[in-house]
């Protein structure tokens, strides 16, 4: 037991990842298909996007994912998913000003790889007949090294793919039993092969911690063999078991996870490990290679946060395809049905399958701000952001004294700078300047 402050706040904490401010959580039906389509109107002209493709299906669900996405052994829903994804994608381009470019694309999910390489190709066809990517565009793919292949890989480069996200999340067999998820390293170690063969140009391997029957053995043979694969970026992520919101997670062995001191020991482990190994820890829970862009956003200022997580992309305007997927605009988000039969019905209407969102006012931009600075960069100078934003600096610093004097250790203000040096503490700290976070609901991960 320990009677730290900061220690106790950071194994009892549940706090959103704010990988958007508000989190989608807090979405309302008050934002619907009307709102997306103005304000895709509205995006400036010559103004490059982002896109972010969502392919919500996979051949095997892994037990301890909480992604939106469905099982399905046969490839029946795919054709359907793309004749949609096809629709949306024309309903969208229809919608946005005349030539507007796309600086860059995520296929995530679920399985991008589930599609065959006639597909993919399908799949560029539809994407880059609507929009044209500018020529430094970065083109990125969730792959799962089971479900991946050469043909696959170079159909992906056809399409233009120059950054590889691959899923490892532990490679030690038992905790991979227990998480319903078989992955050999020598597999996973040939996709990384094939595709740098072609020409990928970046490559980040996720991790999970606090994953059953994990202990600090096991995770440091893991991180071993992954640094054997030289990534250039890692994303290292803290299990967040809610069996209550993700039902597969009730195959989960609850007493086979690591008790929140434990976590706490396996994330300080594998932080010791990847920064002694030359990467550099970006924010809450990313690693990069000190030459990666990532690295450099983080030392430049230009780092941003969003629903993949950190992200290197500038563009103000992201736009959501397939079910689930959120877009971001300057004046909200908009986010399509979760549900892969309600995003179709919609597109069958004929209209978008925007299901809900947030509209932003200035007080949200303002927190939003605050937030992702905290986030990215730990450190806000609140004196200069309320003067942009026109606001009052003295709620923001009562906020932060407070914060700081609640967890000590966790960071400095200097004048009207803040300054949070513990990484582990900045979910923490974000929280306290988020008017609608409720401490007592248990809808968010642990903060370790
Ligand atoms: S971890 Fe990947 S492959 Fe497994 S269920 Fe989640 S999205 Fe599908």
């Amino acid at each position: 037991m320990t009677d730290d402050p900061l220690h106790t706040a950071l194994l009892d904490a549940r706090v959103p990842r704010y990988t958007s401010y508000p989190p989608a959580n807090r979405f309302s039906a008050d934002v619907g298909p009307a709102d997306m389509a103005e304000w895709l109107a509205a995006v400036p002209q010559g103004d490059p996007i982002s896109v972010y493709v969502h392919v919500p299906f996979c051949r095997r669900l892994c037990w301890f994912c909480a992604c939106r996405t469905q099982g399905t052994t046969t490839d029946t829903p795919l054709d359907r998913y793309l004749d949609h994804l096809d629709r949306e994608t024309a309903m969208v381009a229809a919608a946005l000003p005349r030539g507007t470019t796309m600086r860059t694309l995520h296929l995530g999910g679920g399985t991008p790889t589930i599609l065959s390489p006639q597909r993919i190709a399908r799949l560029s066809e539809i994407l880059h007949g609507a929009f044209s990517p500018t020529a430094e565009a970065d083109i990125s793919v969730e792959i799962d090294p089971m479900e991946c292949d050469e043909a696959r890989l170079d159909a992906l480069r056809a399409l233009g793919m120059t950054r590889v996200s691959l899923g490892v999340q532990d490679f030690d067999p038992a905790v991979q039993a227990a998480i319903g998820r078989t992955q050999p390293v020598d597999a996973t170690a040939r996709v990384v092969e094939a595709a740098r063969a072609r020409g990928t140009r970046s490559l980040n391997v996720d991790l999970v911690y606090g994953l059953p029957h994990q202990t600090p053995e096991r995770l440091a043979a893991t991180l071993k063999e992954v640094l054997a694969l030289a990534p250039d970026r890692l994303a290292l992520f803290g299990y967040a078991h809610v069996p209550w919101m993700a039902r597969r997670q009730r195959m989960i062995p609850e007493a086979a996870l690591p008790r929140p001191v434990e976590r706490l020991e396996l994330a300080n482990l594998a932080r010791e490990m990847l920064t002694g190994s030359g990467y550099r820890a970006i924010g809450i829970d990313h690693f990069a290679r000190p030459g990666d862009a990532m690295a450099r956003a983080a030392d430049d200022g230009t780092l941003r946060r969003n629903f993949q997580g950190y992200t290197t992309d500038g563009a103000a305007t992201l736009v959501g395809l397939g079910p689930s997927s959120i877009s971001r605009f300057t004046q909200g988000f908009a986010q399509n049905a979760p549900a892969t039969g309600a995003w179709q019905a919609a597109i069958d209407a004929g209209r978008l399958a925007t299901a809900r969102g947030h509209a932003l006012s200035d007080r949200d931009r303002l927190v939003a701000e605050v937030i992702e600075r905290l986030m990215c960069h730990g450190r806000v100078d609140l004196g200069a952001l309320t003067g942009r934003h026109r606001a009052p600096v003295a709620p923001l610093l009562a906020i932060a004294r407070a914060a700081l004097e609640e967890l000590p250790g966790a960071g400095r203000l200097a004048g009207e700078v803040l300054h949070i040096t513990c990484p582990a503490a900045l979910r923490l700290v974000a929280a306290r300047f988020d008017p609608g976070f409720a401490p007592a609901t248990n809808l968010y991960s642990q903060a370790s």
